[in-house]
């Protein structure tokens, strides 16, 4: 008897286990999947929109690769379709970021387009070194940063905020640059105003899924931005890293926002870092709303924590 009751205690917790490990596991992008995203994806846009959007989803890592850029691009492909409110352009290529390239379209996505570290310039990654590349990608980031201004839409997820990670100008665009991150780990996410229009998704309840808590410095410091999600630091695990718990110490962290930059906006969120993720309809819904305020066509408060100096 006893030996029974060992037996099935020892297989409730292998398979607790192994249920854990399947939430941080790759997955390939698969038919089934998209349509398990179709089902979820919310049926209409939240607002009429202005007119039909295009937007460009850049798609490039030249630095560290996450699984889920593909992922990531198929589900904004669904939110688009099934929404009707946009249509999308993935790609890889950089030269998009011409002036002439980007007319066409009324925002950009960056799809965790992480570049090779130290330098985090995605351009001259792709470019290489010389005076004359330096030109172009100088070009190429600031045909981005008037884009925005010049009223268009900027929507950055997860590690897309690390693209011109060491560019004041684009920290200033973004809200902030990427500093570190706790290893991958279960995170609670609170609402900053349950009844703010871009946060409706989630029902006032927080939101629970498995992620990478990203730290942020440079631009974040101001906090020229308007919060959405709170990570509270107190309750993450840090592992034998010492080093990154001291230099978090307790406060609360945002970890999505909106603001405005020139004419334009910018959604930035740092969730998500897993396909699992997607699997949530509340995020779903947030990411089709957050991509609908950048678009112009979800009006909403966007009044920065600190103003601009
Ligand atoms: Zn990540």
């Amino acid at each position: 008897m006893k030996n029974k009751i060992w037996i099935i205690t020892f297989s409730v917790w292998m398979l607790s286990l192994i249920a854990l490990a399947d939430k941080s596991q790759k997955f390939e992008l698969t038919k089934e999947w998209e349509q398990t995203i179709q089902k979820l994806a919310p049926a209409n846009p939240t607002v009429k929109p202005l007119k039909k959007h295009k937007i460009l989803v850049f798609s490039l890592a030249t630095g560290y690769k996450h699984w889920v850029i593909p992922h990531t691009s198929a589900m904004l492909k669904i939110l688009g379709e099934k929404s009707g409110a946009f249509d999308v352009v993935v790609t890889t290529n950089i030269m998009m970021f011409k002036a002439d390239a980007l007319k066409e379209f009324d925002a950009i996505v960056l799809n965790n387009t992480c570049p090779k570290s130290p330098r985090r310039n995605i351009f001259l990654d792709v470019l290489g070194d010389g005076a004359e590349n330096e030109k172009i990608a100088k070009t190429l980031e600031e045909n981005i940063l008037n884009f925005v201004k010049e009223g268009r839409g900027l929507i950055v997820l997860h590690g897309g905020i690390t693209m011109q990670n060491n560019s004041p100008e684009f920290s200033k665009m973004v809200g902030g640059s990427f500093d570190f991150h706790p290893s991958l780990q279960k995170v609670t996410l609170t609402l900053t105003d349950p009844n703010h229009p871009l946060l409706k998704a989630f029902k006032g309840k927080p939101f629970i899924h498995s992620d990478e808590p990203y730290m942020f410095k440079n631009a974040y410091a101001d906090k020229n931005f308007h919060p959405l999600l709170i990570l509270n630091t107190d309750i993450l695990k840090y592992g034998k890293n010492k080093k990154q718990q001291e230099k978090i110490q307790s406060d609360i962290r945002y970890v999505a926002w909106i603001k405005k930059y020139g004419k334009g906006r910018v959604f930035f969120s740092s969730p998500s870092h897993e396909g699992h993720s997607f699997e949530q309809p509340e995020l779903l819904q947030f990411f089709l709303d957050g991509i609908q305020y950048a678009l112009g066509d979800l009006t909403c408060d966007d009044s920065p924590l600190k103003k601009e100096k």
